[in-house]
């Protein structure tokens, strides 16, 4: 998948060329390029930002620097975000589609935004990371980046381990245990070390059910919607926990 972000602050861009998003871009299945707005601004001191019209406070990123930096990346027919605060909020659903993309441009805001005629004219999408609000859009484009990566085929070690996830698999994941069995008198659950996979599997979808009751009673509403998709058992955990007052 080949990503470009186009940004005022590329340098902030190296959590995302480290450690399992590095070694992605190394076998090339993610290539993220990042291209600096201020290279196409026309003033001598490389202003990418003006006030705005009508007054208010801050700074306004002008158009003719991102238009030039989306024609030089070839954005026209390509998936272009922007990353705002007026957005909608992205999901895994979302990061989901866009995973499935072979390009997309991703524009970062900075000040107040950029100027409207932006997006108007090429169609851009507004997504945001959550009702906060950031100084800048290159965290909202990582944190987009690292999620829509990880879905990619070979970049996460373990093929299966994106779809047990939190989120992805309709439920908040179970609680992990590793090495020592035994921590400060703190003993891993039993069945864990029991070597039952069945058993196993059923602590496991227990424990995410009623997490997911306890923190996300939306989510646990949702999952239990289709009760032919559980087996026997599973369909006695769902009816149990189902029954426990919040
Ligand atoms: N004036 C804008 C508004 O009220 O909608 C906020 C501008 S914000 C200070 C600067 C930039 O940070 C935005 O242009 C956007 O790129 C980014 N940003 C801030 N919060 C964000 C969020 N929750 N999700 C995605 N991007 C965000």
């Amino acid at each position: 998948m080949k990503i470009d972000v186009l940004t005022l602050f590329p340098e902030m861009f190296a959590p995302v060329t480290s450690s399992i998003l590095g070694r992605a871009a190394e076998k090339n299945i993610i290539n993220i390029r990042l291209t600096d707005i201020r290279d196409f601004s026309n003033d001598k001191h490389n202003k990418a930002d003006d006030y705005p019209f009508g007054g208010g406070g801050g700074m306004v990123m002008m158009a003719d620097p991102i238009f030039g930096a989306l024609e030089s990346v070839d954005a026209y027919n390509k998936k272009i975000i922007y990353m705002s605060p007026r957005g909608r909020i992205m999901d895994q659903q979302k990061i989901s589609e866009l995973s499935e993309l072979d390009e997309l441009v991703i524009l970062c805001g900075h000040y107040e935004g950029v100027d409207q005629r932006v997006l108007d004219y090429w169609n851009i999408e507004e997504v945001s990371i959550g009702d906060y609000v950031l100084t800048g859009g290159e965290l909202p484009a990582m944190v987009l980046i690292d999620s829509v990566a990880r879905l990619l085929p070979d970049v996460l070690g373990n093929a299966d381990s994106a779809l047990d996830e939190s989120i992805y698999s309709g439920l908040l994941e179970h609680p992990q245990y590793t090495k020592p069995r035994r921590y400060r008198g703190l003993d891993v659950p039993e069945v864990l070390v029991s070597g039952n996979h069945k058993l196993i599997n059923l602590w496991k979808f227990r424990e995410a059910l009623l997490l997911t009751k306890e923190r996300r009673p939306d989510m646990f509403e949702e999952y239990v919607k289709n009760p032919e998709r559980f087996s026997k058992e599973e369909a006695e955990i769902v009816e149990e926990i189902s029954k426990i007052k919040p």
